[in-house]
């Protein structure tokens, strides 16, 4: 069993004040695999503290050696992979190879997509030759983070920050905290000085709401639920701090009948793609009427080729969701699915057959969803994917945009100028077309109540930063 108690503040291992256990268990097998301990005000007092007297120093250390100690972040990351993922595994059930691959690919992905941004960011630059405008670390960040992308999250929020010379206290998931007590871990390894970066594991209401209450929290840096992003934003306004929320989505797959042969079924990949659980997942497909028929059936068999697999097992399939409450929560959304009359193409309630063990969901499509239909409005967060038929493009805009959600939309069509057409229309933070991802250091975020924040890149780093303009200091 493994046992990580502690909370990594001003750069020591150090038990908690008040010791409140919690299990984390293995979605695969339904069994505890580690034991953490809950924080309390004490906790996050003193790494917000820690977080608070590291500021100056680290703010005025020179950028190349910031830089020097992410690399080096890098490097150990890089050298422990194996035991991250063995780590987001265990807490998340993500599939080995899944964890080995994108999970734990994302970390390094974004450490190459910041160092690469701040090739010739200008952290002080000219304002009509007379200004001055400098960009400057805005402090001690306050940074809460999901379970579906444990080190993708993390790396998100802390590299920008370290980069730009902010301090931090990272509060993980508490469903699935092993890998960021790891990351710990490897700051602490890569020698970053004490107080840069701390850890306090909690809850939402514990050590959640302490750092987005805290008045000597500048920032928060939240991504999570819509749910939750609200609480936080209602606890960060009495001391007016930043607020940058990454939320949820119920991205919308418009495909025309002109898209290529194999957009559907890459669709229902992607939806499926670590079980459901991604934000910026492709859950509603909207299918232009003359090519529906066909496309539900091969969505059908896309969904039956999906396989469900062990965690522990290599292979392309899918594991397990994270949790029992998430289990319960598809498990209903699937049985309103029925009842309000979608058409059931693939999977359905209950688990795998052969599976009486783990938080296992059949992968499951629905045909003949109808915008009011609940499954076609919230965030299932599992392996659902809804099918609607649509008839012309303004029909296709305005249901892609009938959500309170604005995160990724997806268009499908060999035509480039309706492509873009869409791709304009359409109300998210993010377009992807025809199966392109987007290219490294490219924004992340939504609009509407999928958040308001921007991650990765340029953005990423200019959301942990305030903006002084300076007057009568010539530049030269
Ligand atoms: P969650 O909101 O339940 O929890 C996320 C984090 O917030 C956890 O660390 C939790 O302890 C904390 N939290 C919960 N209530 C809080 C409160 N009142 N105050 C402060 N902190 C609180 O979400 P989850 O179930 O872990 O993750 C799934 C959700 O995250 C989904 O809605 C998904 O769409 C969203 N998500 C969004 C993005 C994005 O970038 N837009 C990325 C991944 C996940």
């Amino acid at each position: 069993m493994i046992e990580k108690r502690q909370f990594y503040i001003n750069g020591a291992w150090v038990d908690p004040a008040q010791p409140r256990d919690m299990d984390v268990i293995d979605p695969a097998t339904e069994e505890v695999c580690a034991v953490i301990s809950i924080g309390d005000q004490a906790d996050t007092d003193a790494a917000v503290a820690a977080a608070k007297a590291a500021f100056p120093a680290w703010a005025a250390t020179p950028l190349e050696e910031r830089i020097a100690l992410i690399r080096k972040l890098g490097e150990v990351y890089t050298a422990r992979r194996d035991d991250m993922a063995e780590a987001m595994r265990a807490e998340m059930g993500a599939p080995i190879d899944l964890a080995r691959g994108g999970q734990w690919g994302s970390g390094t992905w974004h450490i190459d997509g910041f160092l690469d941004a701040l090739e010739g960011f200008e952290f002080e630059r000219p304002y009509k030759d007379v200004d001055r405008i400098r960009l400057e670390p805005i402090g001690v960040c306050g940074m809460i983070t999901p379970w579906n992308w444990p080190m993708n999250q993390v790396f998100l929020k802390a590299i920008p920050a370290m980069a730009v010379g902010c301090t931090m206290v990272l509060k993980p998931s508490e469903i699935a905290p092993l890998s960021s007590v790891l990351f710990a871990e490897m700051v602490d390894e890569a020698g970053f000085p004490a107080g840069v970066f701390n850890m306090v594991n909690g809850d939402g209401v514990g050590v959640g709401s302490q750092l987005s209450a805290h008045p000597d929290v500048d920032m928060i840096s939240f991504t999570g639920s819509t749910r939750a992003g609200t609480a936080i934003s209602k606890a960060a306004a009495d001391t007016l701090k930043r607020v940058s929320l990454e939320l949820g989505g119920k991205g919308a797959n418009v495909v025309f009948a002109d898209a290529d042969e194999k957009a559907v079924k890459r669709g229902v990949i992607h939806c499926m793609n670590n079980t459901g659980q991604s934000c910026n997942a492709p859950t509603r497909m909207l299918v232009e009427r003359s090519r529906y028929d066909e496309a539900v059936e091969q969505a059908k068999a896309a969904a039956e080729a999906t396989q469900v697999g062990p965690t522990t097992e290599s292979g392309r399939h899918i594991g397990p969701v994270v949790s029992e409450l998430q289990y319960n929560k598809i498990q209903g959304l699937i049985e309103i699915g029925i009842k309000e009359g979608a058409t059931l193409l693939a999977g359905g309630l209950g688990r795998p057959e052969g599976v009486n063990k783990g938080y296992y969901v059949r992968p499951t499509v629905f045909a003949d969803v109808t915008p009011d239909m609940t499954i076609y409005r919230e965030e299932i967060f599992g392996p659902v994917l809804a099918m609607t038929p649509f008839d012309t493009e303004d029909q296709a805009i305005e249901m892609a945009n009938d959500t309170v959600y604005g995160l990724t939309n997806y268009i499908q069509t060999e035509d480039p100028e309706k492509r873009l057409r869409m791709a304009r229309a359409v109300r998210s933070g993010m377009v992807e077309t025809n199966g392109i991802g987007r290219q490294l250091g490219s924004p992340f975020g939504g609009y509407g109540q999928s958040g308001n924040g921007r991650e990765g890149g340029v953005w990423g780093i200019e959301e942990f930063c305030e903006i002084k303009a300076i007057s009568g200091c010539p530049w030269e």
